[in-house]
């Protein structure tokens, strides 16, 4: 019998902020799928509890301490995952912050974190994995954007310019690393039940119902719902898709 196009077995990913909300739900997914899974966060016992969760999949999972923005932490983790496993397969790139500020009072040190966090992050994990990739002969990079990669909102102005440059840095290094078997890729993540939005709901009470009444599926999404793109994303099923966005957010995209 052939392989599923779906099977992970055997491969290695590192997950930025895979100990809770998104990263987790694409965590477990990948871990169903066969693969072992770096948990970056920067919360040691957040980290050490979803690798013990990942572990009962039956995979083995490596939590690891690092701040995404920090160059030298991001090579360290590159470093840790090749002295742990051997290889290295996927990155999904998908830890995120978000400071909800307008453009007029945003404070330019709020603009330099959710900017480092954001998007200069999956600049320096995607080039620190690139080497390794490249020779292995190929490899699953994966950034994690928004809604607000493609709508705006007046109180997200750092955020809102972080989610639209991962997907324009998506295309860039799938354009440039397609030669090397390695595919990029964006998932577009809807409005999902995670501490980031919650916090959200808090500070705009208004925010839980206009997401409800603009989702086509009158739902928020919750973590698992990205687990399957992921896979997909992350396997050979989409070897020859490189430099797109999906977004994964119950239609709320798809209504004008
Ligand atoms: P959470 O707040 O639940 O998770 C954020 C994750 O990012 C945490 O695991 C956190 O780990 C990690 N993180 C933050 N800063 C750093 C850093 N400097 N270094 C390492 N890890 C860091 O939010 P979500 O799960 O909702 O968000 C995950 C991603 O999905 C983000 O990129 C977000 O922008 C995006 N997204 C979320 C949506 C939603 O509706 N929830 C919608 C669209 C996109 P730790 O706690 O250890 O710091």
């Amino acid at each position: 019998m052939t392989a599923s196009p779906f099977d992970l077995s055997g491969k290695v990913a590192i997950i930025t902020g895979g100990n809770g909300g998104i990263g987790l739900g694409m965590a477990r997914g990948l871990a169903r799928a066969g693969a072992s899974v770096v948990i970056a966060g920067r919360n040691e016992a957040k980290s050490k509890s979803a690798a013990a969760e990942i572990e009962q999949l039956g995979v083995k999972a490596l939590p690891l301490n690092v701040d995404v923005a920090d160059k030298a932490a991001v090579i360290g983790m590159v470093d840790a995952t090749l002295s742990a496993f051997g290889r290295l397969d996927i990155l999904i790139n998908n830890a995120g912050i978000n400071i909800r500020n307008p453009a007029d009072t945003l404070d330019l040190d709020d603009w330099h974190k959710v900017i480092d966090t954001n998007l200069t992050s999956a600049f320096l994990c995607a080039q620190a994995v690139y080497p390794t990739m490249k020779k292995a002969g190929g490899g699953k990079i994966i950034n994690v954007g928004s809604m607000m990669s493609i709508f705006g909102a007046g109180f997200l102005p750092a955020y809102a310019a972080s989610k639209g440059g991962i997907v324009q840095f998506t295309k860039a290094i799938a354009s440039s690393w397609a030669q090397d078997n390695i595919q990029a890729n964006a998932i577009l993540p809807g409005w999902i039940d995670t501490e980031l939005t919650r916090r959200g709901r808090v500070q705009i009470p208004t925010l839980h119902e206009t997401v409800l009444a603009r989702t086509p599926a009158k739902r928020w999404g919750n973590p698992d719902d990205l687990a399957g793109t992921a896979v997909f994303l992350s396997s050979p099923a989409s070897d020859f898709l490189t430099g797109i966005s999906i977004p994964v957010d119950g239609g709320y995209s798809a209504q004008g």
